[in-house]
């Protein structure tokens, strides 16, 4: 369930890349007035108002959103609460950020208004940018992690790719706890204010290089991206499973070749790998070599890892079903 936070849901492709893959992009109908979650399946939609048992879990989710958001101002820094927050490139231009853009977000005035996700279109010009940083934690975080970064992007690049789609890829990574540290800034950046607060060990581990430690309740998971060319901030986005009726919420941040996801609480992304340790590591711990699963991001919902055939297919079934 994409959820529009307090900077929307974006969904960024390059002008040169995989435009394609957002044709046939539909969400489902929205929630009731004032709820913040759109229900991403068309039968979780039908099922929703007549279960009281997921409807509940769905108010306890958005009420667990208020809270972390409540912690939070969003004129001040998402990493240090300190005020005067500048313009940042996320992910850094150094990874290719560099625009045109085509920036996709969702119209909350429109969605409420049609009883649809609608979806503002527009062009990004210099690359996809955030407001949300100081200064100070901005040129720290991209000094000091962004480069062991993008080394990783750049072992990564050559595998992420459309034939590997589904298959696990052997990857050298080194001086994870950084690589880790990045993509925990670029999480915070994008995420709702309020979530450095309620989590204050992300502070501590961002705004010192040396600090080590476990990020629990949260998880955070790697993967390889098949499809290039394409950036997705999620925010926090809360996640319902109607069968069980047991709902969590999530962050995700991906952005070819590379996808990041981190949960709160006891839920297993399937098809990504567990790396929340890596923050527990000293900065000068070896390389290793791990097994990365390449999945594609076609969609906004985090581990929506459904290949175009798969969406497709299954978007004809219950039309058919539907008639
Ligand atoms: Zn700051």
């Amino acid at each position: 369930m994409p959820v529009q936070g307090s900077d929307g849901l974006w969904a960024l492709i390059p002008l040169v890349g995989t435009a394609s893959s957002m044709t046939g992009l539909t969400i489902g109908t929205p929630a009731p007035d004032g709820w913040k979650g759109w229900a991403a399946h068309h039968d979780t939609v039908r099922d929703f108002g007549d279960d009281p048992a997921l409807k509940a879990e769905m108010e306890r989710l958005q009420a667990e959103l208020a809270e972390i958001e409540a912690l939070g101002d969003p004129a001040t820094c998402r990493i240090c609460g300190g005020p005067d927050v500048t313009i940042e490139h996320a992910p850094s231009q150094a990874s290719g950020n560099r625009g045109p853009l085509i920036g996709q977000k969702i119209d909350p005035v429109a969605t409420r208004a049609l009883g649809h996700v609608v979806w503002m279109k527009g062009e990004v010009i210099g690359g996809s940018v955030v407001e949300t940083l100081c200064v100070r934690c901005n040129n720290n975080t991209g000094r000091r992690f962004n480069p062991a970064y993008l080394a990783f992007e750049k072992v990564c690049r050559p595998l992420a790719r459309p034939e590997a789609a589904r298959a696990l890829c052997s990857v050298r990574v080194a001086r994870r706890p950084l690589v880790a540290k990045q993509v925990l800034t670029w999480i915070v950046a994008t995420s709702h204010p309020g979530f450095t607060a309620r989590y204050p060990m992300l502070r501590t581990l961002l705004q010192k290089t040396g600090a080590q430690g476990p990020i629990a309740p949260l998880r955070l998971w790697c993967h390889l991206m098949a499809n290039g060319g394409t950036t997705w901030y999620s925010g926090i986005t809360p996640k319902v499973n109607a069968l069980r009726r047991e709902g969590h919420l999530m962050s995700s941040f991906a952005s070819s070749p590379l996808g990041w996801i981190l949960t709160i609480g006891n839920l297993e992304i399937e098809g990504a790998h567990d790396v929340s340790s890596w923050t527990e590591l000293d900065k000068r711990a070896k390389p290793v070599t791990i097994q990365l699963p390449c999945q594609w991001r076609l969609r906004p919902q985090p581990d929506d890892f459904r290949s175009r055939q798969e969406i497709l297919a299954e978007a004809a079934a219950r039309a058919a079903a539907n008639q």
